[in-house]
């Protein structure tokens, strides 16, 4: 059996969608929840959602998480946007990580961007809001995205703005990471991540089950080269000057979700069903 659209239905649209990013199938016709739910369990998993429709009916339609990840550097951004990614069925957009692999490839912008981020500063806009654009004109994003680091700034979040009203997006929450200056240098300074996948370890309270090497790929774990002590303190203060005032704009538009940058990992999924629903 294959198929990729989802044809929703009334109430069925809450929950389905969610209990299917990763089990697509088809469904044609009117059913309970409960009844697809079992449907769904018959039918077995198949494979991956290319498609997203409301009903023709026009009763239901697509729930959209459109997100933005705000907090200090080493609050936890990348590590929450993987849970959302997993729990919603939705891309992060890492800018960080898209800057990194431009550097280790050695394209031009990757080299004007080398110097930047071995600095801790913010690399210019022209460049990230290049690649940021150039992203939102692929596929993947249509039931929504995280976007993890970006913007950083007032004039990130205008462009972010102009990009979104080009395609006919808006943004649905900004999660807000709070974490105190303290953790953020301890966490940092001991983190260690897998250039290959992304996996992100603490060298004490997540540390990788063979030392060295990534649980997941079994790469070899990298200190990235700003988790050392005076580009983090840098980092700190280019986030305070430049990105923390964007906490206003997005209260001043009812966008803001706050969540505790200290809480226990295996939390945070409860944590966020109840925050974004
Ligand atoms: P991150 O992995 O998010 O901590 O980003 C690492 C570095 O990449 C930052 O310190 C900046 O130098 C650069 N960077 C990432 N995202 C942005 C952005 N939106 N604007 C400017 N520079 C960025």
């Amino acid at each position: 059996m294959s198929g990729t659209t989802l044809v929703m239905y009334g109430k069925a649209t809450k929950i389905i969608p969610r209990m299917m990013r990763n089990h697509p199938i088809t469904v044609n016709g009117l059913y309970g929840s409960n009844d697809i739910r079992h449907s769904i369990d018959d039918l077995g998993i198949v494979n991956v959602l290319t498609q997203w429709r409301g009903s023709e009916s026009g009763q239901s339609g697509v729930i959209l998480m459109r997100i933005v990840m705000l907090g200090p550097p080493g609050s936890g951004k990348g590590t929450q946007a993987r849970i959302i990614s997993d729990i919603y069925g939705i891309p992060v957009i890492t800018t960080g990580d898209m800057l990194r692999e431009a550097v280790a490839e050695g394209t031009e912008y990757g080299k004007v961007a080398k110097e930047y981020m071995n600095r801790g500063d913010l690399v210019p806009d022209d460049i990230v809001n290049g690649i940021v654009r150039q992203r939102f004109s692929q596929p993947g994003i249509e039931e929504g995205f995280i976007l993890d680091g970006y913007p950083r700034s007032t004039s990130q979040a205008d462009a972010l703005d102009e990009i979104l009203e080009e395609n006919n997006q808006k943004l649905d929450y900004i999660i807000h990471i709070v974490l105190g200056d303290k953790t953020i240098i301890d966490r940092l300074s001991k983190r260690r991540s897998c250039p290959n996948c992304g996996a992100i370890y603490h060298l004490e309270s997540k540390p990788p089950k063979k030392k060295g090497y990534c649980d997941q790929c079994g790469s070899g774990l990298i200190r990235r080269e700003d988790d050392n002590p005076d580009v983090i303190k840098n980092r700190l203060e280019v986030y305070r000057e430049k990105t923390r005032p964007l906490l206003e704009r997005y209260k001043d538009r009812g966008l803001i979700k706050e969540v505790p940058g200290d809480v226990k990992l295996d939390e945070l999924p409860d944590i966020i069903k109840k925050l974004l629903g």
